[in-house]
C-alpha cells in the first residue's frame, strides 16, 4: 500500500491535499468550527432553506409516518408514497410531463448519460461541465467530444465535423458550478435542432436562482418544450439530498427501466424525500427568496468589483475570485478564516492548473450588514496578499 503514501506526499507538496472538516451549522449560514463561530460564504444553500422549521417538520413527519430507511430499491420495495408527491411536484415545477428522482445529482448524471448514449453515439460536452457529467460520458462508452467553454462556434464546428452513426447528445451545466456563468442555452438548442441532437441541461446551480420562481435555465431562456432532459439536484437550493430528471413521460419511463444508478441502489429515506418535497413547496410559496439571493449576490459582486477585485460570473450567486496559484488561494482562505469568514479554495483537479480561485456563494439567508463586513475583510486580505 506504499503507493497511497507516495500519492499523498505528492499532493501535499502541490498544496492540493484535501480532507473533510467537521462543520456544525448553527443556522443556514453560520457555522461553529473548533469552538468559534464563522460566517459561511461557501454553501450551496442558496435560499437558506436547510433551517426552515416547516421543512424540518416535513422530514420529522416523514420519519414518524414511514420510518428511517426505505428498505429497498425503487423498483422493488423502496417507493414510499412521498416519492410520488415529490416527482409530481418536480414535474409541475419544471412544467414537464414527468420527473424521476435519483439518489444524488451525481447518480442522476451518470445514470442518464449512460442510459441515453452508448457505442456509436456522440456526446458533445462543455469543457467546464461538472465531474459527474464527465463520469457519465466515460460510463456510456459513447464517443465524447469536448467543446471550448461556452464557445458556440467551436460546438457548431464539432457538430458538423464529427461523424456519427447513432444518436447525438449535447450536455451542459445551466449555471457553471465553479465559474458562476450561464450557458448560452438558446444557441445550444438552436444548434441541437439543426444537427438533430438531444439536449440535456444540468440545473444543479440554476434551480432557486434562474427563471420564474427559480425554476431553472430553460425558463430563463424561454425554451420550454425545446430541451429534452432537465436534470437537477435536491441538495443545493432544495436543502435536502437527491437528484432528478424532468422531461417527457417516455423519457422518464425509459430512465426507470434503463438507468443503472436508478435501478441498482436503495431508494432515499422518507426523511430526505419529505424534506425535498417540503423545500419545493417552500420555494413555490416564497418566490421572493429568489429575488433576495440575487440581490445579495449583486451587492457583493458590485462592492468587490468596485474595489478592483477580479470577480467572474454574472447574475448568479456564485462569485469566483480569480487568484491563480493554489498556494495563494489556500493562504487567502486562512487569512479570511482569521477574520471569521469561511470561504473555499477551489483548486485542481476541480479547476484547471493556474486557475485556482476563491469561490464565494451567496445565500438569501445572508444578512446585509454581515455581507458588508465580509466584503471589507475580503478587500483587506486581498491587499495584504497583493492580489489588488
Ligand atoms: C453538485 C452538482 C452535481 C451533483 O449533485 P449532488 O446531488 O451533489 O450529487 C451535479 N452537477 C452539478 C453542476 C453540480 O454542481
Amino acid at each position: 500500500m506504499e503507493f497511497c503514501k507516495t500519492y499523498l506526499l505528492k499532493v501535499q507538496e502541490q498544496n492540493l491535499y484535501r480532507k473533510p472538516v467537521i462543520y456544525r451549522f448553527l443556522d443556514a449560514v453560520h457555522v461553529e468550527l473548533e469552538g468559534k463561530s464563522y460566517l459561511s460564504l461557501s454553501t450551496n444553500n442558496y435560499l437558506g432553506l436547510t433551517h426552515s422549521s416547516a421543512i424540518q417538520q416535513a422530514a420529522i413527519d416523514a420519519i414518524s409516518q414511514y420510518g428511517t430507511g426505505s428498505g429497498g430499491a425503487r423498483l422493488t420495495t423502496g417507493s414510499h408514497p412521498l416519492y410520488q408527491k415529490l416527482e409530481q411536484g418536480l414535474a409541475a415545477f419544471k412544467k414537464t410531463e414527468a420527473a424521476v428522482v435519483f439518489n444524488t445529482g451525481y447518480m442522476a448524471n451518470v445514470g442518464v448519460i449512460s442510459a441515453l448514449s452508448g457505442k456509436g453515439d456522440v456526446i458533445f460536452s462543455d469543457a467546464l461541465n461538472h465531474a459527474s457529467i464527465i463520469d457519465g460520458c466515460c460510463l456510456s462508452k459513447a464517443h465524447r467530444v469536448v467543446y471550448r467553454h461556452g464557445d458556440m462556434d467551436d460546438l457548431a464546428e464539432k457538430l458538423k465535423d464529427t461523424p456519427c452513426s447513432g444518436r447525438r447528445l449535447i450536455v451542459t451545466d445551466g449555471v457553471f458550478s465553479m465559474d458562476g456563468d450561464i450557458a448560452p442555452l438558446d444557441d445550444i438548442v438552436a444548434l441541437g435542432e439543426t444537427y438533430e441532437a438531444m439536449i440535456m441541461v444540468d440545473d444543479a446551480h440554476a434551480v432557486g436562482v434562474l427563471g420564474h420562481g427559480g425554476c431553472g435555465t430553460v425558463d430563463h431562456f424561454g425554451l420550454q418544450e425545446r430541451v429534452d432532459i432537465q436534470m437537477g439536484t435536491l441538495s443545493k437550493s432544495l436543502a435536502s439530498e437527491g437528484g432528478y430528471v424532468a422531461g417527457s413521460q417516455a423519457l422518464i419511463a425509459y430512465l426507470m427501466n434503463k438507468a443503472r444508478s436508478f435501478i441498482f441502489s436503495t431508494a432515499l429515506s422518507p426523511a430526505t424525500v419529505g424534506a425535498a418535497h417540503g423545500a419545493l413547496m417552500e420555494l413555490q410559496n416564497h418566490p421572493e427568496l429568489v429575488e433576495t439571493v440575487l440581490q445579495n449576490a449583486q451587492y457583493v459582486r458590485e462592492a468587490l468589483t468596485f474595489a478592483g477585485i477580479p470577480v467572474e460570473g454574472n447574475m448568479t450567486p456564485i462569485l469566483p475570485i480569480m487568484v491563480g496559484e493554489a498556494a495563494l488561494a489556500v493562504k487567502m482562505v486562512e487569512l479570511l478564516k482569521e477574520e471569521g469568514l469561511l470561504v473555499s479554495a477551489i483548486r485542481p483537479p476541480t479547476v484547471p492548473h493556474g486557475s485556482s480561485r476563491l469561490r464565494l456563494t451567496i445565500s438569501a439567508a445572508h444578512d446585509r450588514k454581515e455581507l458588508a463586513q465580509a466584503v471589507e475583510s475580503i478587500i483587506a486580505v486581498s491587499r495584504r496578499v497583493k492580489l489588488i
